[in-house]
């Protein structure tokens, strides 16, 4: 028995044209907000996506997306995706094992509960955030868990910095863009109306 978490072929040539190093933060959101709202006009999954790129030198390891509704894998989210692929990529389950360059997770939203847990497993020692859980929670319904509420000191405590809020609103109307074009939200919210109803 095995399970195959993959990204779609879109998103396989995008990540073949990113560049050989991408020097600011803001740039690095950007482009991880483009495969963003790729993965919403092309409905290959959820509006969200994630990268890890080496810290200092700016190079991209991979750039994913979320994947839950098209693979029918509930934790399929952006951030547990791109880690995965990543940590298969560098070969190394720690991200911040010895011998490797520091590596940062840019994430387009503020990260759920399950993903927030899998920051401090994964090793990189940055996070660099978009749109918060309030945004996406008031504009697209997402429920994204109960979170620790010193959830950024946690991080920090473990030598993760964090910053939020690098490009927000583009984030965000990626976002509307996504509850525009009608596709599902598929958390625990939407089971619950449904039971109600
Ligand atoms: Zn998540």
């Amino acid at each position: 028995m095995n399970v195959m978490i993959d990204l779609p072929p879109w998103a396989v040539s995008e990540n073949a044209n990113l560049p050989d190093s991408i020097d600011s933060v803001e740039d690095r959101m950007r482009a991880v907000i483009r495969f963003a709202g790729l993965n919403v006009q092309k409905q290959t999954g959820g509006p969200f996506a994630a990268g890890v790129f080496e810290k200092e030198s700016g190079k991209p390891i991979v750039v994913g997306v979320n994947r839950v509704t098209p693979l029918g894998i509930s934790s399929a989210h952006a951030e547990i995706v791109t880690l995965m692929l990543a940590q298969s990529k560098v070969g190394s389950f720690d991200l911040g094992a010895e011998g490797l360059p520091e590596h940062q997770l840019v994430i387009s939203a503020q990260p759920c509960a399950m993903c927030y847990g899998s920051i401090p497993w994964s090793g990189v020692t940055s996070v660099v955030i978009a749109a918060s859980s309030k945004q996406v929670e008031s504009i697209a319904g997402f429920d994204e868990g109960a979170i620790h509420p010193r959830w950024k000191e946690e991080l920090e405590r473990r030598g993760i910095e964090v910053t939020e809020g690098i490009l927000a609103v583009e984030a965000c109307e990626i976002l509307q863009e996504f509850v525009d074009s009608g596709q599902a939200v598929y958390n625990a919210k939407t089971v619950l109306k449904n039971n109600r109803s």
